[in-house]
């Protein structure tokens, strides 16, 4: 459908869309409504108990060790990758989402309830051209052998490279690339769960994290192999990573046309690269996607003014 192609406009959602599930780490019940918007405002949380809103930006973010945080006033929005992947990846990036609770619902480890939420809804475009991070040097952020950069590359696109290399028989070394639309995102990464080591589970209990954690909403790697019935692909745990990655790099607020290439990486250097760009403002410019109609307008243009002044 010519919805999901790669749109110039800015898009949010054309109805409201509810969905209700329980957070992987409180295990607590948590309501979230996504409400469209009638200008360019972002992404922006609404924590509804509280009334505090907080807009997606790196600025706020908060903890990153298991799940990405968002924090603002005291409130702490946790486990808002997998719904920010399925808008960046779907190119909602204009949204009101109101929570009941503070941490989102874990639903079945994937961003594929929030990708059939959104379909279910549909999209509008809102007035105004959509802007772009376009990456013009590359800015790359490492620790401990783990490492993640951006280059530039033509065009407005995000194509991802990602590498993950687990001491770990059941994952070994994984490395997946993809330039991203729409309907890859939808094919390829919406429905890839997120991932453990059988080992980390009672370390995690005993913190009091994933909590709320089954073979229902995350794939669970013992020594033999997942403990899971089956994979949904052979490479879910890179598949993931990469999702995790779009929705992590929805803290510039903008979406990003470059190449990232992540090696090993995780939730604290997706976020440290989203960091790292904002600081770097030489290493990127604004852009906008011309649009359809003038890319195929202009060649006219210069022998027949009439037309062009229509147009
Ligand atoms: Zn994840």
């Amino acid at each position: 459908m010519s919805t999901w192609n790669r749109n110039h406009r800015p898009q949010t959602l054309a109805a409201p869309v509810s969905l209700s599930g329980n957070g992987l780490h409180g295990n607590r019940s948590c309501t979230v409504r996504l409400v469209p918007v009638d200008r360019a405002t972002g992404l922006v949380f609404r924590h509804l108990p509280s009334g505090t809103d907080i807009p997606v930006e790196a600025r706020n973010a908060g903890d990153l060790t298991l799940a990405t945080t968002l924090v603002k006033d005291g409130i702490r929005l946790q486990t808002v990758e997998h719904l920010l992947s399925a808008l960046v990846g779907l190119e909602v990036e204009h949204l009101l989402i109101e929570l009941s609770a503070e941490e989102l619902p874990i639903l079945d480890g994937s961003a594929e309830p929030w990708v059939a939420a959104i379909l279910r809804a549909g999209v509008q475009t809102l007035a105004g051209r959509r802007r772009f991070i376009k990456i013009l040097r590359p800015v790359e952020v490492r620790q401990n052998g783990k490492w993640i950069r951006v280059l530039p590359t033509e065009g407005l696109g995000l194509r991802i490279r990602y590498t993950i290399d687990f001491d770990h028989p059941a994952i070994g070394r994984q490395s997946r690339e993809l330039s991203l639309t729409p309907d890859k995102y939808r094919r390829e990464l919406g429905a890839a769960r997120t991932f453990c080591l059988e080992e980390e589970i009672d370390y995690m209990r005993a913190r009091g994290l994933a909590l709320g954690g089954s073979l229902d909403n995350a794939v669970v790697f013992g020594s033999d192999g997942p403990l899971n019935e089956v994979l949904r692909f052979e490479d879910e745990a890179v598949r993931h990573k990469m999702l995790d990655l779009i929705g992590d790099l929805a803290l510039l607020g903008a979406p990003l046309a470059g190449l990232v290439e992540a090696h090993a990486a995780g939730h604290a250097l997706h976020v440290a690269l989203a960091q790292a760009i904002l600081d770097q403002p030489e290493a990127w410019t604004w852009a906008e996607m011309p649009e359809e109609s003038e890319r195929k307008i202009q060649p006219h243009r210069s022998f027949s003014p009439a037309f062009a002044a229509q147009a």
